[in-house]
């Protein structure tokens, strides 16, 4: 079931700023977000802009000038800090971008690992969830809620298991997975990622701890994935379930925003996203989401 502020949540989804855009920052951001329910703190774990898929849909514009960029943790915390006591004070509706968001979708959500690559080959992902944590136990603050949003490539980094060793229940790990074939991977992540590699990093993680599942249809080339991948797609997620894989939910949708590089995917229908969604329930018995 759609929740009520979904329809203003999914005019408001554009609300992003980028840490360049935002306040003058480097690392830290914010966005109302649909899947979030609300507003996002985002902390840009990939100031370089890498990462090891291309995907067909993603937003971001690559510029070389990003190149050997890092994470910088004490900016990072300076900004985390002035953001977190801008939103606890109830000035972010002052700040240019914000002005027309409803007050109760002003209410922070999460702080998300995220940004304009892929968080999990920052290599000192440790360091950044210990510093986001320092930052959480300030009384000052009230408690908030990270999520990791990831690819799944990287999860099995030590840098990663050491930083998600101590996230807590509450936080959570939302992994993408777009396809149920290798091929279907190539064509829309554009990697030679093994996805093999990213179901037994996803089944390896979940197997600790319930993990969200995120998966981006859309129309490549005029055409949406055909049914034998949606089989075979729902066939992956039974397989993880059967294996033991602790999946919280499945998060189904399609593009939002233009990609950064103009090209040929588009937004796929509600009515097709749901239809995908159903085969899924049905297939694993798991909680479906589409937005
Ligand atoms: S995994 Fe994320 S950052 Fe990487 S190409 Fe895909 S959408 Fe972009």
């Amino acid at each position: 079931m759609k929740r009520a502020n979904d329809f203003r949540l999914s005019k408001l989804a554009r609300v992003v700023l980028y840490p360049q855009d935002f306040l003058g920052n480097q690392m830290v951001y914010a966005t109302i977000s649909q899947r979030a329910g609300g507003l996002s703190i985002g902390i840009n774990m990939a100031p370089d802009q890498k990462c090891n898929f291309d995907c067909v849909y993603c937003q971001v514009k690559r510029d070389e000038a990003h190149a050997g960029r890092h994470v910088d943790i004490k900016v990072m915390s300076r900004e985390l800090v002035q953001l977190l006591a801008i939103v606890q004070m109830g000035k972010l509706s002052e700040v240019n971008g914000f002005s027309h968001v409803p007050p109760e979708l002003l209410q922070l959500k999460d702080v998300a690992l995220s940004g304009e690559g892929e968080p999990t080959l920052c290599p000192n992902f440790h360091g950044v969830v210990q510093e986001l944590l320092r930052i959480r136990a300030n009384p000052q603050f009230h408690k908030f809620k990270l999520v990791l949003i990831t690819n799944a490539t990287g999860l099995s980094l030590k840098t990663v298991r050491d930083g998600l060793a101590l996230f807590e229940a509450t936080d959570e790990v939302w992994a993408k997975l777009d396809a149920g074939t290798q091929e279907y991977l190539e064509l829309v992540n554009r990697s030679r990622a093994p996805l093999a590699q990213v179901l037994a990093n996803i089944g390896t993680l979940a197997s600790t701890r319930p993990v969200v599942i995120q998966s981006l249809f859309c129309a490549i080339g005029g055409r949406g994935p055909d049914e034998h991948e949606i089989g075979e797609y729902g066939d992956r997620l039974r397989e993880l379930v059967l294996s033991g894989a602790q999946i919280d939910r499945v998060q189904i949708y399609s593009i939002t925003r233009d990609p950064g590089k103009p090209g040929f995917c588009s937004h796929l229908p509600l009515a097709v996203l749901s239809t995908i969604a159903r085969r899924v329930r049905v297939k694993t018995g798991l909680k479906v989401e589409v937005y």
